[in-house]
């Protein structure tokens, strides 16, 4: 019988990514991948450490496994970058972990869960791009491909450069035989990640832009092309030109802005300020009508004042998303902000936490409305728990739509209600391709 293995997965798009690397290896090494902790042999947490509270959830998940190994033998192996940050130390601080790895350079997993069987061992990475080429998907219709990996900002408040290393660019022939790869196999949509996509190709001999990049990608004819993340010092307004000309390029932006007030932005490290931002938003709806730009922002941030925090207030008003990714600042070890005072009171993160969700709500309510009565085209992604289709518009706006329609297919929904998360309606069409009328 095959060794079972389960991977679990913490943070981001990127580290869902990984653990589809992961997976991929474990498979091509002959293990079986199982659905559930407790039917495993070897037990794999890709950890996320962006935030404090994401830490602590994997944490809190050695305890499961501590239960495992209570009855039978069992392996348990903490990556990614939280394994990258805190590397050896893990092995003391939890006696039930038998194997430490890093961010990247997975490919050796099935080594060292071997070497796992006869000693502890924590194996760290260097940042370099990892050679993974077999995946095991978790999904047929989206695929992520990865563009960059790593970054060069040090926002004072991030442990991504330190636990992830510096920016690296993958070859442009790489992801474009990946892309084809992906349209071969039926999948309809990519996604194209990175920290910072933006930046892409800086650091490559033969320089190409991000722009070039997109266009290429949208070349190869798959039907839809995203991208995330964008960082608004590195923004030009070509992505724009190749989203307005490229019908194929999704019209979505997700551009973290983290903060409304310059004081803040300058000492988060962003290296732009809040005109700076608004004229990418302003610019962004120029070339392409009804963009939909969604954020990230961080709520107090070491010195945040109350004014500080009501300019950012006022961006949302400004800036108009289609929803935010907000969170309460935490310091992050080894970080530049972990030694600034961490100076905002947890009950006053809170309340501006809070103030930042109520009224983005809103503004999303508002801003769906727009959409009632007209059409979109829509690519089911699944069926809700109450058994209605689901799936999103090319700006990224998640649609409900009761009714018959293939996973993977696209239908044409007469968009009849809105609420600050989602739109619904009716499917009036199967199978076309093409925006909104
Ligand atoms: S751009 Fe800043 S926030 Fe984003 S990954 Fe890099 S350092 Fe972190």
């Amino acid at each position: 019988m095959k060794p079972r293995a389960y991977v679990e997965t913490w943070g981001c798009q990127m580290n869902l990514h990984q653990s589809e690397g992961l997976s991929g290896i474990l498979e091509a090494a002959g293990y079986a991948l199982v659905d559930h902790l407790e039917e495993a042999d070897v037990v794999v947490f890709n950890g996320c450490m962006v935030r404090q509270k994401a830490e602590e959830k994997v944490f809190g998940r050695i305890g499961a496994v501590v239960e495992l190994k209570r009855s039978r033998s069992v392996l348990l192996g903490v990556g990614g970058c939280l394994g990258q940050i805190h590397g050896a130390d893990l092995l003391k601080r939890f006696a039930s972990i038998d194997f430490v790895f890093g961010s990247s350079g997975h490919s050796d997993l099935p080594g060292l869960i071997e070497e796992a069987r006869t000693q502890r061992v924590a194996v760290l990475s260097e940042p370099v791009f990892d050679t993974v080429n077999r995946f095991k998907r978790s999904g047929t219709i989206s695929g992520m491909v990865t563009i960059t990996e790593g970054c060069s900002n040090f926002c004072t408040y991030c442990i991504v450069p330190y636990a992830r290393g510096p920016m690296r660019s993958r070859p442009e022939d790489l992801i474009l035989s990946e892309v084809m790869r992906l349209r071969e196999q039926g999948y309809r949509e990519v996604l194209l990640l990175g920290q910072n996509v933006n930046a892409y190709g800086t650091d490559l001999e033969k320089a190409v832009t991000f722009p070039e990049l997109l266009s290429a990608v949208a070349d190869t004819g798959i039907e839809r092309v995203r991208f995330t993340t964008s960082h608004p010092k590195d923004m030009s307004e070509t992505v724009f030109r190749v989203m307005a000309k490229r019908e194929n390029v999704c019209r979505h932006l997700h551009l973290a802005c983290q903060s409304g007030s310059d004081a803040i932005l300058k000492a988060m490290n962003r290296s732009y300020d809040r005109r700076h931002y608004m004229d990418i938003v302003k610019s962004g709806r120029k070339w392409v009508p009804d963009l939909n730009i969604t954020t990230d922002i961080i709520v107090g941030f070491p010195g945040e004042t109350d004014g500080d925090f009501e300019r950012t207030m006022t961006l949302l008003e400004e800036a108009r998303f289609g929803s935010v990714f907000a969170a309460k600042y935490s310091p992050r070890p080894n970080t530049r902000g972990a030694e600034l005072p961490d100076d905002v009171p947890q009950a006053t993160k809170e309340e501006r936490l809070e103030r930042i969700l109520q009224r983005q709500r809103e503004i999303a309510l508002e801003e769906n409305g727009r959409f009632v009565g007209n059409e979109l085209a829509v690519l089911i992604e699944g069926r809700t728990k109450r058994g209605e289709l689901f799936g999103r518009g090319d700006d990224h706006r998640t649609v409900i739509c009761p009714g018959d329609a293939e996973m993977g297919e696209f239908v044409t929904v007469r968009i009849a209600g809105a609420s600050a998360s989602s739109l619904s309606g009716g499917i009036l069409e199967r199978e076309c391709v093409g925006g909104m009328t």
